[in-house]
């Protein structure tokens, strides 16, 4: 599913953010990206969505061998992908319906596959009721839901999320996990970077560390350490 082969990345200014980059996530992992503020993870994630090119090496995605992926194929590469981010990301002028919905028409898709994905994908994140409102209505928690629906409205085969509870409380926190949890269980496959040691060390999921951009540890059922 995703392959990073002796990837580095290298930034105008000379700023070294990965090195030696070896990396294989699997359909259906569900993968923690850790490390602290400047590691590099989310270059790793930027990387991966083709937001930024690599300096060296390779990394494929679903299939698409990304250095050689034409800019008119990264609509396809990005529809197979949904990406959550600390700060939601969500349109402040549209409801929470029509956010979700605007993942799908930038898409092309036709307003009937719309009418009927977008009320599940609501439910699936437990907020059909909020469809009318606006994100400023909503809480933190809610609006991350909101922009998980909107992540998971094209079906995508694989997950992203930036410190996804970095603006939300313990409680909140721990709702948008098991939301996350419960995607993967489904058979998407999901990637979280985060810096939060206690989400990390009660999941027991894989635990990929990265300080000053390498992977120093790469481990199944893995805990958050104490390296930094
Ligand atoms: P993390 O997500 O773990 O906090 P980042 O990937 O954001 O780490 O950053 C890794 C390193 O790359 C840091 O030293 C950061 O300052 C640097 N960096 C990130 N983005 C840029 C950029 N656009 N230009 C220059 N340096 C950058
Ligand atoms: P939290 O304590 O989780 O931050 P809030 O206190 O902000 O949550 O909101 C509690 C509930 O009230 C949420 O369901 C939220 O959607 C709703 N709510 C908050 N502000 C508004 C508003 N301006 N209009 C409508 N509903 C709102």
């Amino acid at each position: 599913m995703v392959e990073f082969i002796n990837v580095s990345k290298k930034y105008p200014n000379g700023t070294v953010a990965l090195k030696g980059i070896n990396l294989k996530i699997n359909k259906g992992d569900f993968a923690f990206i850790i490390g602290s503020s400047g590691s590099g993870k989310s270059t790793l994630l930027k990387l991966l969505m083709k937001e930024e090119a690599v300096t060296e090496g390779e990394v494929i995605v679903n299939g698409y061998q990304l250095s050689n992926l034409h800019h008119k194929q990264i609509p396809y590469l990005r529809r197979g992908m949904g990406m959550v981010f600390q700060d939601f990301r969500l349109l402040p002028n549209k409801t929470v319906y029509e956010n979700v919905a605007f993942a799908m028409e930038i898409t092309e898709c036709i307003p009937k596959e719309i009418r009927r994905q977008v009320p599940m994908s609501l439910a699936l994140v437990g907020l059909s009721r909020k469809a009318n409102a606006y994100p400023h209505q909503l809480s933190g928690g809610e609006q991350q839901r909101v922009a998980i629906a909107r992540a998971l409205v094209n079906s995508p085969a694989l997950l992203i999320a930036d410190e996804p509870t970095g603006n939300l409380d313990p409680e909140n926190s721990w709702e948008i996990v098991k939301l996350l949890t419960e995607v993967n269980q489904r058979g998407t496959t999901v990637v979280v970077a985060t810096h939060e040691k206690s989400i990390v060390d009660a999941m027991k999921k894989r635990v990929i560390a990265i300080d000053k951009g390498r992977i120093i540890r790469d481990q199944q059922k893995g805990l958050y350490g104490d390296e930094d």
